[in-house]
């Protein structure tokens, strides 16, 4: 069985599918062989995202994790 490989945009460290973080989005795909790879990219990321988009995305992801984390707290009261 022959697996394909992606490369770490960040580190340049090759590595099979299955593995690491992979992320496609509008025809771009990042790969990532650790987390700590991809910390690294979002960080800079970040700093170059246009304020009002990432306020926006930000916010709207913040609270769907909190959603997320009230759903787990209901369903361990029940
Ligand atoms: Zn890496």
């Amino acid at each position: 069985m022959n697996k394909r490989r992606y490369t770490c945009i960040v580190c340049g460290r090759s590595f099979p599918e299955g593995q690491g973080i992979i992320i496609t989005r509008a025809g771009i795909t990042l790969a990532f062989h650790s987390k700590s790879c991809l910390a690294k990219f979002f960080r800079l990321f970040v700093e170059r995202l246009d304020e009002k988009e990432f306020r926006r995305a930000a916010r709207d992801v913040i609270k769907e994790l909190e959603e997320i984390r009230k759903a787990r707290l209901r369903q361990k009261v029940i």
